[in-house]
């Protein structure tokens, strides 16, 4: 959210500039009260998210805006359909130096490991049957986001 951060910080900076300046007199001084106009009421109160890092608005973080933050409803998911199991897996066997790896589900066919991580996902499916209930439930809890019912919302820093 780049843009609106821009637009309360330039008009700053501009009447710092003009305070330094000698004319006192001058139409400068007239345009200063309309320059430090107070943030429109509908902006609401805005922070920087732990989580994701961006700027949001206190009054629109409802469920499902955060990406990035944690979920009651996702971590029971992935518990409920030992998805973890999945996940360790793909931790000790298909990640990178960084210890990242790409989510065990993704249909992403540029992914060098696509055939490999699947067959091994069919393969951990017949150990652990309950992970074919975590796409139903996923599909479930993407619904859930998208009604705001579930997902994550952005915290506050501080
Ligand atoms: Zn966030």
């Amino acid at each position: 959210d780049e843009a609106s951060k821009h637009e309360y910080t330039y008009p700053y900076v501009d009447n710092s500039d003009f305070d330094l300046g000698e004319d006192t007199k001058g139409a400068v001084i007239k345009t200063q009260p309309v320059k430090f106009k107070p943030r429109r009421k509908e902006d609401g109160e805005r922070s920087r998210c732990v989580y994701c890092r961006d700027m949001f608005n206190h009054e629109e973080n409802k469920r499902g805006q955060c990406q990035d933050a944690p979920d009651r409803v996702k971590t029971c998911i992935h518990r409920v359909s030992c998805m973890w199991c999945a996940d360790t897996m793909l931790y000790h066997c298909m990640s990178d130096p960084e210890g990242d790896y790409t989510d065990p589900c993704s249909c992403d066919t540029s992914d060098e490991m696509f055939c490999l991580r699947w067959m091994a996902l069919i393969a951990l499916s017949f150990i652990a049957p309950c992970m074919c209930c975590y796409l139903p439930l996923r599909a479930c809890y993407h619904c859930g986001v998208m009604c705001r019912c579930c997902g994550g919302k952005h915290k506050a820093a501080g």
